[in-house]
């Protein structure tokens, strides 16, 4: 398994366990939990399950749906700076292509 990197210089750390998704969650969510499509998006009462509705197989697949719902079209977080996961050897590939 490859380590997930971002395009801002984070990397997945296992020993810190912050995952790329954690980070991605870190700078694009916001404070009210609206995603983009204007939804408010947060876990359930029910484990897994996405307030919006989702239902979440992994706990991975629920972090994957925030980040998807939470990302801007542009990719730029919270601190004004672009996010978004790069592969390995995949870093001429442009976002959201
Ligand atoms: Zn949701
Ligand atoms: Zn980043």
């Amino acid at each position: 398994m490859t380590a997930s990197q971002c395009v801002c210089g984070f990397i997945e750390d296992e020993a810190d366990d912050q995952t790329i998704a954690d980070h991605l969650l870190e700078v694009f969510a916001p404070e009210d939990d609206k995603g983009t499509d204007g939804l408010v998006h947060l876990e359930g009462e029910r484990n897994l399950t996405c307030l919006c509705g989702f239902a979440a197989a992994t706990p991975e697949k629920l972090d994957a749906h925030f980040v998807a719902v939470f990302t801007p079209a542009d990719a730029i977080g919270r601190d004004g700076k672009k996010h978004h996961p790069i592969a390995a050897n995949d870093d001429c590939m442009p976002p959201g292509a």
